[in-house]
């Protein structure tokens, strides 16, 4: 068995809470909607009319579920249009609100150990990233770590779909076996990486089963509770 050169890796939920970003991201969004465009604000409060204009979108462009940036900024812009400014205004209000949401976006919090895991791995391996949703590695200072980055949203299709996986093996120039993927998905990560023939590393700690609503089934190589675990995790695929 070739030795592994190359870990790709999830980033929410994997390296940090999602909830807590994406909830403070919304906050901060919708803080900044009050302000500049305060009428809005009540269609977010009434849920069921921004998920009917977010679902309409998905209709009209189905590919859009795999840009989350567009998909959240064209929102607001539906939602915005819909209080009656013009398309102008209502395109200008909508980046303005995307931006704010996007920098709170990157306030990340770390999982303990996630950033002493990817310095001691990136000394001995090839690292890089693998996510469908938008938060961009190198806007985190993660290029210190990871020399490549692939998103749904560039790859035009996010996990499970192979594409990700197979751009990250046809950029190092690697088989599968020599590659690991770390996540905490049981289908978008675990299952979709081995698909394609790559080892895993299954994250799966008390917050990430809090997020679970029923249990799962998989195999994944080597399954961790924290990342304090995940250079110990790697030795073992090394030593199969
Ligand atoms: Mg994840």
């Amino acid at each position: 068995m070739p030795r592994i050169r190359v870990i790709t890796f999830d980033l929410d939920n994997t390296l940090w809470d999602v909830r807590t970003v994406i909830g403070n991201a919304e906050h901060r969004m919708r803080a900044w909607l009050a302000e500049h465009v305060p009428e809005v604000i009540e269609l977010y409060e009434d849920g069921a009319v921004i998920q009917q204009i977010r679902d309409e979108l998905i209709s009209e462009q189905p590919a859009v579920v795999h840009d989350l940036s567009t998909l959240r900024e064209e929102v607001v812009f539906r939602a915005v249009r819909r209080c009656g400014r013009n398309e102008n205004a209502a395109r200008q209000l909508a980046q303005g609100a995307f931006c704010e949401f996007f920098e709170a976006r990157h306030e990340v919090e770390y999982f303990d150990g996630a950033l002493e895991a990817l310095a001691a791995l990136s000394k001995r391996y090839t690292l890089g990233s693998l996510t469908n949703g938008n938060a961009d590695a190198k806007k985190l200072r993660l290029d210190r770590f990871f020399s490549f980055n692939f998103t749904a949203a560039g790859v035009g299709i996010g996990k499970p779909a192979p594409d990700m996986f197979q751009a990250a093996l046809r950029h190092n120039g690697v088989s599968a076996d020599a590659a690991v993927h770390i996540g905490d998905h049981p289908v978008d990560d675990i299952q979709a990486a081995q698909n394609v023939g790559m080892h895993t590393v299954w994250t799966n700690g008390p917050v990430q089963r809090s997020m679970r609503r029923s249990e799962v089934v998989i195999e994944p190589t080597v399954e961790i509770e924290e990342l304090a675990e995940l250079t110990g995790a790697i030795e073992q695929i090394e030593a199969l």
